[in-house]
């Protein structure tokens, strides 16, 4: 089993990597944005819940992504591995899929952080707001996704880094020569 985290700000390229990465190993991509984006868009209970957070950039609470990534991990249980986009990002969500993980007997295998500087994530969103429509991405919500980035989200580079379980790879360029950077991280050690 191949499980793969995928880490790293809001406008990293974490979910067009993330395509090519299912697509090349054969794995299961799990995007809590996208699976949060399709609850809001059903307008479900957790959709409706959700979007509070979301439109202000702020994190849905853990216990409620916690257990919804369980139920999606359960339900590909036949899965060859999975990508992680967007999860783990806060300490409490690591810890707990490295308990889910490891009793299972699947643990994290790599995390591959991608490393893209502040003004350019600003501007790869921003264009990506007016291209999509979607709307967590207006200047005002993406500094917002960006500290909280910061404050919440990049403690676990150490956490995995302890673990002897973090790649990095710079994320600037084009999609091909990132994607075979982030295979060679892979591939290294798999
Ligand atoms: P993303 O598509 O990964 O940029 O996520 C969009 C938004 O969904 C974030 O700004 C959060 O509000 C919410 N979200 C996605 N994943 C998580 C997560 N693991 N924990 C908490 N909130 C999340």
């Amino acid at each position: 089993m191949l499980n793969i985290i995928i880490f790293g700000p809001p406008g990293a390229g974490k979910g067009t990597q993330s395509e090519r990465i299912i697509e090349r190993y054969r794995l299961t991509h799990l995007s809590t944005g996208d699976i949060l984006r399709n609850e809001i868009k059903n307008e479900t209970k957790l959709g409706i819940l959700a979007k509070s957070y979301m439109d202000k950039g702020a994190l849905v609470p853990d216990a409620v992504v916690i257990d919804m990534l369980k139920n999606k991990i359960e339900e590909n249980r036949f899965s060859k591995g999975f990508v992680f986009d967007g999860f783990p990002r806060t300490l409490a969500q690591a810890k707990s899929l490295d308990e889910m993980l490891n009793k299972a007997e699947i643990p994290i295998s790599i995390v591959v952080s991608l490393d893209v500087k502040d003004d350019e994530l600003i501007n790869r969103l921003v264009k990506r707001g007016a291209e999509s429509g979607r709307s967590d991405d207006n200047e005002e919500v993406i500094v917002q996704r960006l500290n909280v980035y910061k404050q919440q989200t990049m403690p676990l580079i150490d956490y995995y880094k302890n673990q002897g379980k973090l790649g990095s790879v710079h994320g600037v360029g084009s999609i091909d020569e990132i994607f075979k950077k982030i295979c060679n991280v892979i591939d290294k050690d798999f």
